[in-house]
């Protein structure tokens, strides 16, 4: 990948700033997001209408020059946090949103701290001045105390007194922006070089497939790229603005919405644009692999069911802690007298160190991390919030809707049997070139395999200018000319028969996957 980083001379060019809105609850980020996105929408852009695709970029007359700044869509400190966390550095410079009526308050502080953090300067806007009660000086004299000095009392951050709600001082603020970034960053990047940055944000629309927010950090990307993003790939199918228009090539600080990715990337995972759509898929399986061991040495620290026989063997652990939950009390209390009937043998015994009734919760996690439990769900399943805990803390939860299929689960743990557990593996996908119908076998897709290999019985979707057509279909024939094929390779033609699903049609393309099983390593 720093290969790839170093390709292309060093030209650099002027990129605009990007910026986030931090700030307390109800301090009027979003609102002060909506009045820059409005206050900055000249006539002839698509009518006015600006879309929500976690970014936009405004254009700000600046002593005569037209300068471009970016801002990050998703108000609160949260998002930024999450994207540092996943090592991606978006943000040039913060606009910290105090309300006057309100003064600093829990979060304000927070978010001040994370900007401190990353370096980041700060701009504060002095948010609700039209309120009675608005109390723009407190403002100051507070963050004074927490060393964002205002540039009227000697120190060096500029306060911009706005109204979100009345579109007051907008301008004012984005000068301060300005300024603030030219006093205090290099804000250069080369754009001729194969692009690279951060998705902002993503997900899957039933009609056109994985949807992802990318903000360009350097070089440039235009449709027809081959990309990586994250663990996702593909080539940018369609390109889109804040305002719902088509963009040919996106240069650095430019968001845009792109079409084509294989699956969905997360906010804050890095992209990559490369020369051919081999490279890109080698990426992106690296850094599945890499992702998998991290999250399997993470989960080797604490006890799984997976784990547990061998742990016993090891001699690490001699007691499998449990915790049941479950949609009412009679089905825990009916789970636990089964589980404690199992016949463990003498090295070992099960312990439910806790049951209770209702959603698993995040105590219930925390509980499990201390005392090294496994989770048992009867029924009930926890928030997201609960799952994204348990994944980080490496905490096994496991959900049953029948009492015999838990026992058996806990039975097979301890005698080292547990089924193997699948996930959905890229194979390839290939071009339909021409199609033929055949009254015995229905339409066969004349394609040339594009990317990987076309496999005998794998799974397949169809994609229809970018949109998947049908999800689940199975390779049910394959042929070279006129013999069956166990297998077809990138570059080679070959005819492809989904089975009784006939809507083929030329231009689409087919792409396919197996389950494949997760190593237990
Ligand atoms: P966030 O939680 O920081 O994103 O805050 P919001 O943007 O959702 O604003 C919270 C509330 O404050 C909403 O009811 C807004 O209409 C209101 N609000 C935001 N900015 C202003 C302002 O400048 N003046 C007044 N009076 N109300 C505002």
């Amino acid at each position: 990948e720093d290969e790839l980083a170093a390709e292309g001379s060093e030209e650099l060019s002027a990129r605009a700033a990007v910026v986030t809105v931090m700030g307390h609850v109800d301090h009027g980020k979003t609102r002060l997001l909506d009045s820059i996105r409005k206050a900055n929408v000249t006539a002839g852009e698509a009518g006015g209408i600006t879309q929500h695709i976690g970014a936009y970029q405004v254009h700000v007359d600046h002593e005569g020059v037209e300068r471009g700044l970016t801002f990050i869509d998703t108000p609160g400190h949260e998002a930024f946090t999450a994207m540092r966390a996943r090592g991606a550095k978006v943000t040039d410079i913060a606009v910290l949103v105090v309300a006057a009526d309100d003064g600093v308050m829990p979060q304000t502080v927070e978010a001040l701290n994370h900007a401190k953090a990353a370096n980041v300067p700060v701009v504060v806007a002095v948010n609700k001045m039209d309120k009675e009660g608005a109390s723009p000086d407190k403002v100051r004299g507070q963050l004074a105390e927490y060393g964002l000095v205002p540039e009227e009392y000697g120190g060096d951050t500029m306060f911009v007194n706005v109204s979100a709600l009345n579109n007051l001082h907008i301008d004012e603020l984005l000068e301060a922006v300005l300024l603030t970034a030219d006093a205090a960053l290099e804000l250069t990047a080369n754009p001729n070089k194969a692009a690279r940055g951060v998705a902002i944000e993503a997900n899957l629309d039933k009609g056109r497939g994985a949807v992802a927010t990318v903000l360009v950090q350097s070089g440039t990307l235009r449709v027809g790229d081959n990309m990586v993003a994250g663990t996702a790939h593909g080539r940018v199918r369609a390109m889109f603005d804040e305002h719902g228009e088509t963009v040919k090539e996106a240069l650095p600080s430019r968001p845009v919405q792109v079409l084509g990715l294989s699956s969905v990337p997360r906010a804050g995972d890095t992209f990559l644009s490369t020369s051919d759509d081999r490279t890109a898929r080698q990426i992106a399986e690296k850094r599945e692999a890499v992702e998998r061991n991290a999250q399997l040495a993470k989960r080797r620290k604490r006890i799984s069911l997976e784990d547990f026989d061998q742990a016993v063997a090891e001699g690490k652990i001699d007691t499998l802690n449990l915790i049941l939950k479950g949609d009412v009390s009679g089905a825990v209390e009916a789970l636990e007298d089964a589980l404690l009937k199992i016949d463990v043998g003498a090295d070992v015994q099960l312990r439910v160190i806790h049951r209770g009734v209702g959603a698993i919760t995040q105590n219930d996690v925390n509980l499990a991390t201390v005392d090294n439990a496994v989770i048992l769900g009867f029924n009930v399943r926890p928030a997201e919030r609960v799952t994204d805990l348990a994944d980080r803390e490496g905490v096994d939860m496991r959900f049953y809707s029948v009492i015999y299929a838990a026992i058996d689960d806990i039975e097979a743990a301890l005698k080292g049997m547990l089924k193997p557990e699948y996930e959905e593996a890229a194979l390839g996908s290939a071009e339909v070139r021409e199609v033929f119908r055949s009254s015995k076998f229905g339409s066969i897709a004349g394609s040339i395999v594009r990317s990987g290999l076309i496999r005998r019985n794998a799974k397949a979707r169809l994609v229809r200018d970018g949109n998947v057509v049908a999800d689940n279909l199975t390779i049910e024939s394959l042929k070279r000319f006129k013999d069956d094929a166990t297998e077809v390779r990138d570059g080679f033609e070959c005819g492809i028969g989904l089975g009784s699903f006939n809507d083929i049609r030329e231009g689409d393309s087919i792409e396919t996957w197996e389950m494949r099983e997760i190593p237990r390593s």
